[in-house]
């Protein structure tokens, strides 16, 4: 461990002590090094690229419409994860934009710029604006936060054209290899959540229900066996855990082949107009937190950035990230919030509302003996295809 600034921080990443869930080995090195160690070091892309011909090759004989979804934020990773789709594996794909109410003008120009590039069907989802801001109001008042409405927003835009085109394959641009993975403890953005908030704040169980979809975890076994059988089941990757995924690397090719614009090469998120808000409540909320501590590790692991760099950036940003961010009161007025809904004097946080276990999905003895066959068939049956 090393000491910077107030805070002692792990020797190669620089995730504080305080962490959630944080331990440290003889060297001064945090479990969550050694953990993306274990998974990344040795990672074996050229196995992990033929899983991904597998999976490419299995979508394209469904012969559909459409042969994979990629929900698209007009940002630089689902951009690239669209790049790749049409020109390297020719895909026929589907890209889906949510309109979160917050989008970028960098993320509106691109998108449309990209998928007329690209040649790709596009749809551009608004769902009942009026809903939509109502549940930010309330998820920031209460919760502390609104990407949970933005996330679900996403999903819902996702199993809506998936299932309309009944599409095999859900492509993101995710990356549990370079972009944070905070614990429970910090973000959640499961429906279960949402709802609960939701609810206490009287919006109508149809209200919500329209909206909210489950997640794949939440599905019951006998619904997915359906989902099977009518062969209306699909897959969801994120690319970046198949593929090299270098941040400077994909910014080269996508000015060099899709004239892409970008206001800072080094800045992420730049899809959101009020990522630096998220950021801003995140850090009231946990005290001495800085965010973006997270991504700067994830970063350093990959080799993509140095302790040195990331030790500076988060002593620049300990000292601005108290101030409130220029898009702050834009944000407040958008929302018809005022300052004092977001002093967090309460602590709000989605942990007043959930715990960890209450996420685990708890099937009825029915349903778990049903799903029985079900994990036969998937251990087996599969193979045998
Ligand atoms: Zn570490």
């Amino acid at each position: 461990m090393k000491e910077t600034g107030q805070q002692i921080r792990c020797g190669k990443c620089v995730l504080p002590h305080d962490f959630p869930n944080i331990s440290f080995d003889k060297n001064g090195i945090c479990n969550y090094c050694l953990e993306w160690d274990k998974k990344w070091q040795n990672f074996d892309y050229d196995k992990a690229e033929a899983e991904l011909t597998r999976i490419v090759n299995w979508a394209k004989a469904k012969k559909r419409k459409y042969d994979c979804l990629i929900p698209y934020s007009g940002g630089r990773d689902s951009s690239y994860v669209l790049y790749l789709c049409k020109r390297k594996y020719n895909l026929n794909p589907l890209a889906v934009t949510f309109n979160n109410l917050f989008m970028s003008e960098y993320a509106i120009r691109n998108i449309f710029n990209t998928v007329s590039k690209l040649d790709v069907d596009h749809v551009f989802l608004t769902y009942q604006p009026e809903i939509v801001r109502k549940f930010y109001k309330t998820m920031v008042r209460d919760g502390g936060e609104f990407c949970s409405v933005c996330t679900s927003g996403i999903n819902y835009a996702t199993s809506k054209y998936q299932k309309q085109f009944n599409i095999p394959l859900v492509i993101s641009g995710t990356s549990t290899r370079v972009d944070e993975q905070s614990p429970f403890e910090i973000t959640c953005t499961h429906p279960v959540y949402l709802r609960r908030v939701l609810l206490q704040n009287g919006f109508s169980l149809e209200t919500i229900n329209s909206f909210l979809i489950k997640r794949s975890d939440e599905i019951s076994a006998l619904e997915k066996i359906k989902m099977k059988l009518s062969d209306s089941d699909y897959i969801r990757i994120n690319l970046p855990d198949f593929v090299i995924w270098n941040n400077l690397e994909i910014q080269n090719v996508l000015e060099r082949e899709l004239d892409w614009d970008t206001p800072d090469k080094q800045k992420d998120h730049i899809d959101c107009k009020f990522a630096p808000v998220k950021n801003f409540l995140k850090n009231k909320q946990i005290p001495n937190f800085i965010f973006k501590q997270e991504k700067f590790s994830q970063l350093i692991r990959d080799g993509q950035m140095t302790r040195e760099e990331a030790v500076e950036m988060l002593n620049s940003l300990s000292n601005s990230e108290e101030e409130p961010p220029a898009e702050l009161d834009e944000f407040l007025n958008f929302l018809e919030l005022e300052k004092k809904d977001i002093e967090n004097k309460e602590k709000k946080s989605h942990l007043n509302y959930v715990t960890k276990e209450d996420l685990v999905v708890k099937e009825s003895l029915a349903f778990r003996l049903l799903s029985v066959p079900w994990q036969l068939y998937k251990r087996f049956g599969m193979k045998i295809k």
